[in-house]
């Protein structure tokens, strides 16, 4: 039965469905390994496999998504012992295409952070070294597939929080479209950025669980159809295909970082496909836009955590002190520090000077995606900065830990999709290259994904 560690998701599914392994042995397996999880990757883990167990691995998912009598709190203290009446419609699709959840996988408290560091309960560690940090907020999702815990997972991404940490863990993970997969169910941080996507060992993985993830719910108002069935991907080339490589030159992008991205577009041309820098003049200023947004959003969203509904209450005085003590015990700093300053961005007399100045980049970022795409067929970059850094270290310094999204926020501020994979190694640690294309192109940018994994042919972490 160890042989399953060695196998991806999608051979795994070819057993179930060959009748070579029953759901139940699956199941099992997988839980036990969750179990043994020395990572902190998980806050929660299933006891039993469910009746509907069926033709596709356990998924762990993101403590963020609703589970119906399974806690499902963002991570949060606020949300501690919340069990959802109701399970969120991406992981209703998965368990209907016969993925069972497997466990809740920690993250930064309401997707909020870069490290993981922000959970309400402890961070998680980087099975490639437990001295530094996985990256966040899909912290443990990342955590665990790389270790071998989980056969696959999914997050979620409002700025990078699927792709970053993939690369720094050196797994894949997809931030699909916005609105292909529903929202409904999704404890909310940013709703015009959250998306829900696929953190799997390889590329044919993420095509998988993206296959079952998409489509139109009457619940999310702002999902819509899948234009095509996601394709199993096969290419092995990469002839005709333009690639446009932005954020190669920036400071602050660590050396070693550079020169895998370079070597890997080389590997590129190898495969015949066209490379050539492009401009994004806007997209530097992605995470000024982006730290206005996202905290003016989740200052509204949080808004409803008051003591009242949800989770624990603290105060015994009148209700505002009540409501006062309940936000003031329940939730993290960084929770604290993005309410104030999305509700300042928010307040009268400031509101077009942040908020309506950010929404006019973010316009300008996506009007220069599409300028881009009209020339090239994709968009390459870095997906981090650096290689995972250690536990501690960015934590005095929020403005550090920001930038470590500066690669990943223009593609979710401007909807469109895009995919990191393991590329190299820098310093014994996983370097992301990231693919970004146009709204809908998934299969597409999948397609090039599993032609250059398959010339890279990056080793993950030794699973023990
Ligand atoms: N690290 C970014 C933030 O802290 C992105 C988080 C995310 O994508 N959920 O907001």
């Amino acid at each position: 039965m160890t042989g399953l560690l060695a196998l991806t998701a999608a051979q795994q599914a070819e057993l179930l469905r060959a009748g070579e392994l029953s759901a139940a042995e699956a199941f099992d397996f997988w839980r036990a390994r969750a179990e043994d999880d020395d990572l902190g990757a998980y806050l929660w883990v299933a006891d039993s496999a469910p009746d509907d167990a069926g033709h596709l691995p356990p998924v762990a998912v993101k403590d963020l998504f609703c589970v119906e009598g399974v806690p499902s709190g963002a991570a949060s203290r606020i949300l501690e012992g919340y069990r959802p009446p109701y399970t969120a419609t991406s992981v209703e699709n998965l368990r209907r295409a016969g993925a069972p959840v497997l466990g809740k996988t920690n993250q930064d408290e309401f997707a909020m952070g870069s490290s993981n560091e922000n959970s309400g309960y402890w961070p998680v560690r980087n099975p490639w070294d437990r001295e530094r940090v996985p990256g966040g907020s899909s912290g443990g999702s990342a955590a665990a597939v790389a270790a071998g815990t989980a056969p696959w997972a999914i997050g979620t991404d409002t700025g990078g929080s699927i792709r970053q940490p993939a690369s720094l863990c050196g797994i894949v993970g997809l931030k699909p479209t916005y609105g292909a997969v529903s929202r409904y169910g999704m404890i909310a941080f940013a709703s015009s950025l959250d998306q829900c996507g696929p953190l799997t060992r390889d590329v044919t993985d993420a095509a998988l669980l993206l296959r079952h993830l998409v489509g139109r719910d009457p619940c999310d108002s702002t999902s819509l159809d899948y234009p095509e069935e996601v394709r199993m991907p096969t290419a092995e080339r990469l002839d005709e295909l333009r690639f446009g490589v932005w954020g190669l030159d920036e400071e602050g992008l660590d050396p070693g970082v550079a020169d895998v991205v370079r070597r890997t577009l080389g590997t590129i041309e190898e495969l015949g496909g066209g490379v050539e820098e492009i401009e994004l003049p806007s997209a530097r200023h992605g995470l000024a836009a982006y730290y206005v947004i996202a905290p003016a959003e989740a200052s509204a969203n949080l808004a409803r955590y008051d003591g009242v509904r949800y989770g624990p209450r603290s105060g015994d005085g009148d209700l505002t002190a009540m409501y006062e003590q309940t936000r003031r015990d329940g939730f993290g700093d960084e929770v604290k520090r993005r309410i104030m300053i999305g509700t300042y961005a928010l307040s009268s007399g400031y509101y077009e000077a942040y908020y309506g100045t950010a929404q006019k980049v973010r316009t300008r970022i996506a009007d220069e995606f599409r300028a881009a795409f009209e020339r090239v067929d994709f968009v390459v970059t870095p997906t981090s900065p650096t290689v995972a850094f250690r536990l501690g270290e960015r934590t005095a310094d929020p403005l550090a830990m920001y930038l470590s999204d500066y690669f990943t926020v223009p593609m979710p501020l401007a909807g469109i999709p895009a995919v990191s994979i393991p590329a190299g190694l820098s310093d014994g640690l996983p370097v992301g290259f990231q693919i970004a294309g146009p709204a809908f192109d998934e299969s597409r940018i999948l397609d090039a994904a599993h032609a250059l994994e398959k010339a890279i042919g990056f080793e993950g972490v030794p699973r023990t």
